[in-house]
């Protein structure tokens, strides 16, 4: 979670009005991909790091971000769907976005 943190920090403060998200994707307690938010419009964490791993077998992955993972489509699309569309379970959220909804600039 630390990695993500770190991560996250990269974020700012391009990513404004977005909150700034980090993400690490580790498979077998190594990272093999990270992320973090981008500018509005352009990729989420998560989907900054699972653009890494496109195309790569892996074990066992699993992903750590700071933030809930969004579940709604605005100028990109839904990082809860791209994360289930490639099974990396469980994911470890370091914090809920109780207003997980368009308050944030997609
Ligand atoms: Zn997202």
């Amino acid at each position: 979670m630390l990695a993500a943190l770190a991560q996250s920090r990269k974020a700012l403060p391009e990513c404004l009005p977005n909150p700034p998200v980090g993400c690490v994707i580790i498979d077998a307690q190594e990272i093999v991909a990270q992320g973090y938010t981008q500018a509005p419009g352009k990729h989420h964490a998560e989907a900054d790091a699972l653009n890494q791993i496109q195309a790569k077998a892996f074990s066992f992955l699993k992903m750590y971000v700071t933030l809930e993972p969004c579940f709604f489509h605005g100028r990109t699309p839904a990082c809860a769907l791209a994360i289930a569309g490639v099974a990396i379970l469980p994911s470890i959220i370091l914090t809920v976005n109780v207003t997980n909804i368009t308050t944030f600039s997609q």
